[in-house]
């Protein structure tokens, strides 16, 4: 994206839908013909797209698509796309990266986007001869790999490494023997479902005659551990002061809430829920698999033998509060719904993102910048006041409020002791007569 003039969007949130689009315009955000398709509903999925897509399709589902603002991340200005059904999240997204903006912006590290493959294979006869018959061709593998799927050979990727890994038979819950071999694939822009499984069905019929085994499956593994990205942010305690809370408090009082998640499943489920509200929304507004990155964050929050929280929080030598967060992020730039999907075209463009690699960082920034608000929330004022404030306008609008109705039975019901369903129809009604 190129520079942002930040002031055209100030009070963006009490903009008309027209108003919010002229200033993205006005800000350098989006372009005029992308302006134009915002105000043409532009990003709605077309039904003959829609039923090329799935199966048996009868409509279309949607979801708001919003904007978060301040990202800073390795230097470059983002104005984040959230594709988003819950209250608050954009808010808080938006909120915690102007603060994260003043501190410096978020700093990320990538490893090798390398995707993995597995072929699992059954009654292999001698194990041991068969570990050592693999290890003696992997060149041979490999290269069968690459002829499996030239085109991505051709563009610079390919198979680059083979893992075997033997799991032993368990006699208590009678689950027999595999020996599982793994390739490493450079998968380039693309997520790369589809190449790693050609490849693995295309070395599976060598792998049993090396190893005497029957293929049992050949599919791609889902926990990512050679595509990590890594985003980390250092705020000043002069930018954490809150309420009658010093910065040092909310701190001090934040790093204990990691401790918290990080000694307890109950504790780290919801945390990590908090983290994925900001992943899923950009994952799933770039027409990337959000189920992929949601099952491998899970399987990686996991890997110690404990369900952990995902991101640490600590303190450094100079007294700031230092957030890190590493999840497997196997995104693509190419290739699923990404090319088809009018919207994830559009996320594209905002983005400004040039490669797989720079969505990944984007994305794991944008997960710290949701978790940073929650905990700071957390430990302080709670999150019930905000959350409750837009949880107040889907009631209104649940309660059967519409137009200018909307505004006044959300203020009345701000003002309420019990902000529900019942209380919004009854202020309502009182509205109507
Ligand atoms: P696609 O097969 O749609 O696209 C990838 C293809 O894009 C490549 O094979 C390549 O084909 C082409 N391509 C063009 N430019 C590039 C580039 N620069 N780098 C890499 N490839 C490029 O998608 P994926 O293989 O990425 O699979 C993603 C889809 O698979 C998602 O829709 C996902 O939901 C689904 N899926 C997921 C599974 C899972 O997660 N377990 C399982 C099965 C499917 P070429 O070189 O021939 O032009």
């Amino acid at each position: 994206m190129s520079p942002v003039d930040l002031s055209k969007l100030s009070k963006f949130y009490k903009k008309t839908n027209s108003e919010k689009i002229d200033s993205l315009l006005q800000a350098g955000v989006i372009s005029k013909e992308d302006a134009t398709l915002l105000s043409e509903n532009g990003l709605e999925l077309p039904d003959e797209i829609a039923g090329n897509m799935i199966e048996n399709q009868i409509g279309r589902y949607s979801l708001p698509y919003g904007v978060a603002f301040h990202f800073l991340i390795d230097g470059k200005d983002y104005a984040v796309p959230m594709a988003m059904e819950e209250p608050s999240v954009v808010a808080a997204a938006s909120f915690a990266a102007k603060i994260i903006r003043e501190a410096g912006g978020f700093r990320t590290s990538l490893t090798d986007r390398r995707m993995i493959g597995q072929v699992a294979l059954k009654s292999v006869p001698d194990v041991q001869k068969a570990i050592q018959n693999i290890e003696q061709h992997t060149e041979e593998v490999l290269s069968r790999a690459n002829e499996a799927h030239p085109s991505i050979v051709k563009r610079g990727g390919g198979a680059r490494e083979v893992h075997v890994r033997l799991l032993e038979a368990d006699t208590i819950e009678d689950t027999p023997e595999f020996l599982v071999v793994h390739l490493h694939i450079e998968t380039l822009e693309a997520m790369g479902a589809n190449i790693v499984n050609t490849m693995m069905e295309g070395i599976a019929p060598y792998l049993e005659e090396l190893t005497g085994g029957t293929a049992l499956m050949r599919i791609l593994s889902n926990y990512a551990t050679e595509c990590l990205a890594t985003a980390e942010c250092r705020i000043p305690t002069r930018l954490l002061k809150h309420g009658s809370f010093t910065g040092e408090e909310v701190r001090d009082r934040m790093i204990e809430a990691g401790h918290f998640a990080w000694a307890d499943p109950y504790r780290a489920v919801t945390h990590n829920k908090g983290i994925m509200n900001g992943v899923d929304a950009v994952v799933l507004a770039s027409g990337n698999d959000w189920r992929a990155i949601e099952a491998g964050a899970h399987a990686y929050a996991v890997k110690s033998g404990q369900y952990r929280a995902l991101s640490r929080w600590k303190k450094d030598e100079n007294g700031e509060l230092v957030g890190t967060l590493t999840l497997p992020l196997p995104v693509g730039a190419v290739g699923g719904s990404i090319g088809i999907h009018p919207a994830a075209q559009f996320t594209k463009r905002l983005l400004g993102y040039e490669s797989a690699a720079e969505l990944e960082r984007i994305i794991v920034s944008v997960g710290l910048a949701q978790n940073f608000a929650a905990m700071r929330a957390l430990v302080t004022e709670g999150i019930q006041k905000g959350h409750m404030g837009l949880q107040a306008r889907s009631l209104a609008i649940s309660a059967g409020a519409k137009g200018a109705d909307i505004d006044k039975v959300v203020n009345q019901l701000k003002e309420a002791p019990n902000m529900n369903l019942a209380t919004a129809k009854d202020i309502l009604e009182n509205l109507e007569n």
